[in-house]
């Protein structure tokens, strides 16, 4: 036991008193030799004194006792309720384990971190431990094992919180130590650091965002001066970190914007807190590029600037795939030409800035018969020649045109400064005459042909639809008067195309009215002039129009699908009426009749005919087929089997419009046909013009030697049948001959005369 030297100060002063007192008082008492009963009553009130003495000393020493006890209790709570609101400022809770007991305390504060009761964490470590999350609680209690035999004690761990949720905790303690050296007492706090853990998290994330953003990042303080960057602005700019940090960004400037365009930036800076756009940079090798940039300034607690962010990419390939786009979207990827869309573009601009004093031309250009060349030679020969008319027409146009691929094999051409009629159309000659010269084309050499339609504006138009379709309709009219020339838009044009669609509306009338009419031209055996056959060629009785070549319907009807009924209807007439010639007994060998490539292609055409034949009675071998040359060059392994059927059926089989279309040779001399009718464009310029002399020497020759006979088509001058005659030409067929005429006056004078047609001799109509 401890003595305390105050206490046996005060003890030891009592005793030595009350002995001083008792022996003293009784000496004085016996001194003053009183009566035995006063000596008594001085003794009691001796005894009495002391007892007061003693007392008031008593009382005294336990007042000042108190008194200090009291001062030292104030302070100890004091510093206790210091401690428990420094605690509860730093959220922090207490722990402190005796380590004699092994009993911990828990302030309120701890619980309070954890949401539960003090009764619910208990007291003991094992108690404790079941809110350790258990991933960390075997690391936990290992460290605290350890530290029990050290000092000082940290670690950082996740408890279950009452809402289920875990916290992370941060404790740090102490181990105190009695003066044998003893641990006595484990204290320590711990504190929440849930919130800080998820703030370094999501720092750390941001970080790595820095650095992995494929975005530069460009950070200066309020000065302007750059402090920090990140790895995509060395990337970007060519700068490393210690080129580029303590300067200003003038040093990226390109020089392509002038100051109003940086003053700018700075005033919604200082308006809005960012900016956001374009903005061409330099590179540290030089290079000038395009960026998109965003800048924010950043502000201090008090509200000062204190940085500036600025976010930026490159987009100088943005930029180049914006212009590929762009130029994809209105270019023609075959010809590099510009497309319909931004010829249309143009036109509008043009027809804007026309005036009649300063008008514009639009020409439409389109190929004839490049279907022929897709089909017979394939596609890619087809876009070697629309690749090569399209440098062709380029070379042949002045500048300042626009000339664009609008499909197919259209183009387009518009000359916005000139809209005079005769120099647009000494233009389209031009154009013409730039496609004259053969294409050769992989091995193949070409001759291709054009048909223009032109129109004025804002003379003819004022509209760009308008424009374009009156092009259109003066397309139309050019190639209906014969292809490779050029018209212009008329008025006369778009009431031509309306009377084509109420054509096409009465045309299917046609039939059950009985509008429609056979008409019978001879065909001449060139040598003795006898008709050997009759074309039967077809004719529309129109109630209002009167009477229509098939020149005004047939390609209508090639349109609307009529075409096929009209031939099976023309074909069964034909053979009825060559029965009926038969039977008179001089009629002609054979009547030829014409196959639309229509019905030609649908590939039942055997089948029909023979049906034909069989309800007519007619023998197959008086009947003559008229197929043309494109007909059969579209498809020609279909052709070739067709017409193996139906030569196998007795009938003949010819091929019409030769030199027209592009034969292959080699494929029509595997075809079971037995004339070749040479084309009347051949046969025009005769016997004058040489080309067209050589073209039909060439024709004839070349029918010849495949075993063919040759007919020559539209003679229509007496020494253009001598002509053909004297190259070998075996039949003949045109004006010079005979018109075509209804069966009836045929007949008749067929059949009035022994011989109807004097040999060479013209036949009057
Ligand atoms: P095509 O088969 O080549 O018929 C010959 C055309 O030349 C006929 O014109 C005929 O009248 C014309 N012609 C004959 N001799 C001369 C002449 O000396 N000079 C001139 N300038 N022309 C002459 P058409 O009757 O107008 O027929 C035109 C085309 O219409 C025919 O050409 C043929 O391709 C087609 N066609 C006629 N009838 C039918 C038919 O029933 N069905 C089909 N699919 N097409 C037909
Ligand atoms: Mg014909
Ligand atoms: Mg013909």
């Amino acid at each position: 036991m401890r003595i305390d030297a105050t206490a046996l100060r005060l003890t030891l002063g009592y005793l030595v008193l009350a002995a001083l007192w008792v022996l003293l008082s009784d000496r004085f008492l016996l001194a003053l030799d009183l009566s035995s009963s006063h000596q008594e009553g001085l003794q009691s009130l001796k005894g009495l004194l002391f007892v007061i003495l003693t007392a008031a000393l008593l009382y005294t020493t336990l007042r000042r006792h108190t008194i200090r006890y009291n001062e030292k209790k104030q302070a100890l709570s004091a510093n206790e309720e210091r401690l428990r609101l420094a605690l509860e400022a730093s959220h922090s809770g207490l722990w402190d384990m005796d380590m004699a007991s092994q009993r911990i305390f828990f302030s309120e504060c701890y619980t309070d971190l954890l949401g539960i009761d003090q009764a619910t964490l208990g007291h003991t470590r094992e108690q404790w431990a079941t809110f350790l999350h258990p991933d960390d609680r075997e690391r936990v209690l290992q460290k605290i094992e350890v530290s029990l035999q050290l000092p000082d004690y940290q670690n950082t761990y996740r408890m279950r919180h009452a809402d289920g949720s875990y916290r992370w905790i941060h404790s740090r303690g102490r181990l105190l130590f009695t003066a044998d050296g003893k641990p006595m007492r484990f204290i320590g706090v711990v504190s929440d650091i849930t919130q800080r853990r998820t703030d370094e998290d999501s720092l750390r994330q941001a970080a790595a965002v820095f650095d992995a953003t494929q975005e530069g990042v460009l950070v200066t303080d309020a000065k302007r001066r750059i402090v920090h960057i990140n790895p995509a602005f060395s990337r970007i700019t060519g700068y490393s970190r210690d080129e580029i940090i303590g300067q200003t960004p003038g040093l990226l400037k390109s020089g392509r914007h002038g100051e109003a365009f940086y003053q700018d930036i700075w005033k919604s800076l200082r308006k809005h807190g960012t900016w956001a756009g374009e903005i061409w940079n330099r590179r540290k090798s030089g290079e000038i590029y395009p960026q998109w940039q965003s800048i924010r300034v950043i502000h201090d607690t008090q509200g000062n600037i204190s940085h500036y962010v600025a976010v930026f990419s490159d987009i100088t390939a943005l930029k180049r795939s914006q212009r590929e786009l762009d130029y994809l979207a209105h270019h023609d990827p075959l010809s590099n030409l510009p497309n319909r869309l931004l010829f249309t573009e143009r036109v509008t601009h043009a027809l804007e800035r026309s005036s009649t004093e300063q008008p514009g031309t639009v020409l439409l250009i389109d190929l004839d018969h490049f279907k022929h060349i897709n089909e017979s030679l394939g596609h890619n020969v087809g876009d070697l020649l629309l690749r090569a008319v399209g440098e062709r027409l380029l070379k042949a146009i002045p500048s300042g045109c626009t000339l664009a691929r609008l499909g197919g094999d259209e183009f387009g051409l518009l000359q916005d400064q000139c809209g005079e009629a005769a120099l647009a159309a000494e233009l389209a000659q031009q154009l013409l005459h730039s496609l004259e010269a053969p294409f050769c084309l992989d091995s193949h050499e070409l001759y291709i042909s054009a048909s223009i339609g032109i129109s004025l504006f804002p003379h003819d138009a004022d509209s760009v639809e308008q424009v374009l379709r009156n092009a259109d309709s003066a397309l139309f009219k050019a190639k209906s008067s014969g292809r490779e020339s050029f018209a212009f838009y008329e008025q006369e044009l778009t009431d031509y195309a309306r009377q084509r669609v109420e054509l096409a509306s009465s045309l299917r009338h046609a039939f059950e009215n009985e509008e429609l009419r056979v008409f019978y031209q001879p065909l001449h055996d060139l040598r003795d002039g006898q008709v050997v056959g009759f074309e039967a060629l077809v004719r529309w009785q129109h109630p209002e129009r009167g009477l229509l070549p098939p020149g005004e319907f047939i390609p209508i009807a090639e349109d609307n699908g009529m075409i096929g009924a009209i031939d099976l209807w023309v074909l069964e007439q034909a053979c009825r009426q060559m029965v009926r010639w038969d039977q008179s007994k001089s009629g002609p060998s054979f009547v030829a009749v014409n196959v639309s490539s229509r019905l030609f292609g649908r590939g039942e055409l055997d089948l029909r005919v023979a049906q034909v034949l069989a309800e007519t009675g007619l023998a197959p071998a008086k009947l003559e087929l008229e197929v043309t040359e494109s007909a059969v060059m579209d498809d020609p392994a279909a052709a070739l089997s067709l017409l193996t059927r139906l030569q196998a059926l007795g009938v003949r089989l010819a091929i019409d419009d030769f030199g027209t279309g592009y034969s292959s040779l080699a494929r029509l001399k595997r075809l079971p046909v037995h004339k070749l009718k040479l084309d009347q464009s051949f046969v025009r310029g005769l016997p004058h013009d040489s080309e067209d002399a050589a073209i039909a020497r060439a024709v004839i020759t070349l029918g010849h030697s495949l075993g063919l006979k040759v007919l020559a088509e539209g003679i229509e001058a007496a020494e253009q049948a001598e002509f053909l005659r004297n190259l070998g030409c075996d039949y003949g067929q045109g004006y010079h001959f005979g018109r075509p005429q209804p069966a009836a006056p045929v007949t008749a004078r067929h059949a009035d005369e022994s011989n109807p047609v004097p040999p060479l001799g013209p036949l009057a109509d």
